[in-house]
């Protein structure tokens, strides 16, 4: 597969990567400054030789080296492992394994077995009062990986093996017991791990040895990202596989079930309840199937259509980075005249996230939108704002609330709650989900070009969106470049333009030429 054609990088997986290499560092240097000249750092770079790497790790761990970062393990050519581990940390009778991460590793609660940053070792943990584990199986997965590696080295631990994970907020270490038996069926981590690396280590050898494939392709949702998509894809096509209607485990159960391509589920009878599927019911994921074989994007589930409408209408899109806060609400008034310009603005500010004029901006929006209700309300109209999937512009109103509480023009936690569970507020995603079945995702980027609308930026997409704010604002210290800016505020108003261009048409004569599920 070397010459195969792969898919372009994905700018947002690759701006993670980056993000996560300088997290690493970050937790390098924090340790560096802890443990000083007892920390050794493994050299790395594109002219460093991984064979190279891994004779001055191994060297290390023969010295004896309390801290070894960057580490790349021994080759274990018995059981068919390489690879390394971000830090490998002495304890009494060997290395333990311990991963660095950008993402949460704990929650709220009691019982995870922690040590502080400060002394990053099993055997100062204890039983954390404030944070519970977030098993996060990946990374148990990768520590058993790397402790497998040590103990065909000779050099992992006595005794029970552990691993440890630094995480997102990089103030302790996380310990995971790799043999407790907390996967599902009683297995340790080690043995999930174990029963996974032996089957990959089979199709593996399988393939390199030029024997036919014993693995098929079955679409998940990481194939959006991944670059052999094209290859995965063709193949998926050409086999008509089940999972390009039904993804991830429901198409792992339908072919149990022996409907392995679109054509046998679509041959099902959908009242049949031998198959229960987790992700939608049997009937809906016979219907996906039958417009996916006649190329359908969009099939009404109901004969008539019902969309909530208003004298006045505003579209609403908030755009966020990360966790750190939402820099813009975009709105798009439309309807009766209320004394009020119509059409679209935005709520923003341009100073870096976390900042203080997001307050600012935030209670200039809600002024607004509070004002457009009143003066709606004075004349006698109704009223009702839209966005595309609550989730996201909910959890922003409610924080924005909370964080900025008593700040001048801020509403109440109470006021923000009373207009999300109004009828004014409407979710035009859950609208999209009841009413019709989407063979090519419930997305907005994915519907609303179906009823006629389109992105003037052709790379229009929430995760390039981060990208461009980055830039924007200078957010890696670099200097801000304003046209990234007005091309977020385009975005923007493409967003609350297609929703605006999608409820229109939900109420339009179109519906009527719609493929109906029930004439499937
Ligand atoms: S099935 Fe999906 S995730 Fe797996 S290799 Fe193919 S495209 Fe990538």
């Amino acid at each position: 597969m070397r010459e195969a054609q792969k898919a372009p990088p994905d700018p947002a997986s690759e701006q993670r990567k980056a993000d996560a290499t300088q997290h690493r560092r970050n937790v390098a240097d924090a340790l560096i400054k802890i443990v000083g000249s007892n920390l050794m750092e493994i050299p790395n770079g594109p002219d460093v030789k991984a064979s190279d790497r891994e004779r001055v790790t191994l060297a290390a761990m023969q010295m004896g080296v309390p801290y070894i970062w960057g580490a790349v393990l021994p080759r274990d050519l018995t059981g068919g492992r390489r690879g390394g581990i971000d830090l490998l940390v002495k304890d009494t009778t060997g290395y333990v394994p311990v991963l660095v991460v950008r993402h949460k590793i704990t929650d709220p609660g009691q019982g995870a077995k922690t040590s502080p940053l400060t002394i990053p070792l099993p055997h100062s943990s204890r039983v954390d009062p404030l944070r519970k584990v977030r098993p996060q199986p990946r990374d148990q997965l990768r520590l058993a990986h790397a402790q497998r590696q040590l103990q065909a080295a000779g050099y992992a631990v006595n005794g029970r093996a552990t691993g440890g994970v630094i995480g997102m907020d990089a103030d302790v270490v996380v310990w995971h017991d790799l043999e407790a038996p907390t996967w599902p069926g009683g297995r340790t981590a080690l043995a999930e791990y174990d029963a996974r690396f032996s089957d990959r280590l089979t199709v593996a050898i399988t393939a390199a040895t030029g024997r036919e494939a014993i693995a098929h392709a079955s679409r998940i949702v990481d194939c959006k990202t991944c670059p052999w998509w094209p290859t995965c894809e063709q193949d998926l096509k050409e086999r008509r596989d089940v999972s390009l209607v039904v993804r991830g485990e429901d198409a792992v159960m339908l072919r149990k079930a022996g409907l392995s391509t679109v054509d046998d589920l679509a041959a099902l009878d959908p009242s049949s309840d031998h198959v229960p599927l987790v992700g939608m019911p049997i009937g809906d994921a016979v219907t996906l199937a039958k417009a996916w074989l006649r190329d359908l994007t969009l099939v009404r589930r109901h004969e008539t259509m019902s969309i909530p409408r208003a004298d006045v209408e505003v579209d609403v899109d908030m755009e966020s980075f990360a966790d750190l806060g939402a820099y813009m609400w975009g709105c798009l008034l439309s309807g009766k005249d209320i004394d009020e310009p119509q059409g679209y603005q935005a709520f923003v500010t341009w100073d870096p996230l976390p900042c203080q004029d997001e307050a600012r901006s935030f209670a200039e929006f809600w002024t607004w939108l509070t004002g457009i209700r009143l003066r709606a309300k004075a004349r006698g109209y109704s009223f009702k704002a839209y966005c595309y999937n609550e989730l996201a512009e909910n959890r922003w109103l409610i924080a924005s609330a909370e964080r900025f509480a008593g700040m001048p023009g801020i509403p109440t936690k109470a006021q923000v709650k009373e207009f999300i569970e109004s009828d004014s507020w409407v979710d035009l995603f859950g609208i999209v989900r009841e009413q019709f079945l989407c063979a090519h995702g419930k997305g907005l980027k994915t519907i609303a070009p179906v009823a006629g609308f389109s992105w003037r930026d052709p790379e229009a997409g929430g995760e390039n969106s981060m990208r461009w704010y980055r830039d924007a604002v200078g957010l890696d210290g670099s200097e801000p470049l304003p046209e990234q800016g007005e091309r977020l505020l385009v975005y923007n108003e493409d967003d609350v333009r297609a929703t605006h261009r999608l409820r229109e048409w939900m109420s339009s004569d179109a519906m009527q030429s719609l493929p109906f599920a029930g004439d499937l």
